[in-house]
């Protein structure tokens, strides 16, 4: 098994080499640190937050996130995914809601979909960053990880909120999406937080964030 560590790739090594072995992915620590830091780092506590590539309509975790608009009622991008694959109770269960205002969240069940859960959430629209738009995107993210230990979520999956049609830069989204997981991660709540890329390009912008912030992280 390898781990990658400030791009350089090493054998693991020593009593944590079985704990690396049973897991199928990269262990990546970024930032500052000794390579036994990140063996007994992933011995006692493999990294919680995963930037992993694929379809989160696909995902088997407890919920998963919809970056959805002020109707709820469905749109384009990975909310007309998540309905399509989910089936159209989980429109009437939407149509039911009332709406959800920009930066809030609300919970539904997650029909055909392998998660239990859908956990949908308004994104700010980018405008120029002067608008309030970071403070809203932090806002979806903690009220989401709030409806989620509500209904007692312990994995759950994001996408790039915002970071489509909205228009929020992806770097700085992912900076967003890294912190308040991280925040979330030092609760002990939650046993896997997903943030979950589409494209490798997008996944890259994610493990740079990542090194940039110094957080431990699974890619996969
Ligand atoms: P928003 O309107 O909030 O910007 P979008 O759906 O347009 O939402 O895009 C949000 C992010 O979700 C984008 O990074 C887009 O590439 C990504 N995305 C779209 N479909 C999927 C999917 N099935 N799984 C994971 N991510 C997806």
């Amino acid at each position: 098994m390898l781990v990658t560590y400030y791009g350089r790739t090493v054998l693991s090594r020593g009593p944590a080499k079985k704990q690396i072995d049973a897991s199928p992915c990269r262990q990546y620590i970024a930032g500052t640190g000794s390579m036994d830091t990140i063996l007994l780092q992933e011995a006692i506590m493999p990294a919680i937050i995963e930037i992993i590539r694929g379809d989160i309509t696909r995902l088997a975790v407890d919920a998963i996130v919809n970056a959805a608009n002020n109707t709820l009622l469905g749109g384009g991008g990975v909310d007309g995914a998540i309905h399509r694959a989910a089936g159209p109770e989980l429109l009437r269960e939407c149509a039911a809601l009332g709406g959800c205002t920009t930066g809030d969240a609300k919970i539904t069940k997650g029909y055909r979909l392998a998660a239990r859960y859908v956990i949908h959430t308004v994104g700010p629209v980018w405008q120029d960053g002067h608008h309030g738009e970071p403070d809203l995107l932090r806002s979806c993210y903690r009220r989401c990880f709030e409806v989620a230990r509500e209904h007692g979520v312990s994995s759950i999956a994001f996408p790039a909120i915002s970071c489509g049609v909205y228009g929020y830069p992806l770097r700085e989204g992912a900076l967003l999406a890294l912190t308040t997981a991280q925040e979330a991660a030092g609760s002990g709540d939650f046993s896997r937080i997903l943030l979950v890329q589409f494209n490798e390009q997008a996944q890259q912008v994610y493990r740079e964030a990542a090194q940039q912030l110094q957080l431990p992280v699974t890619v996969r």
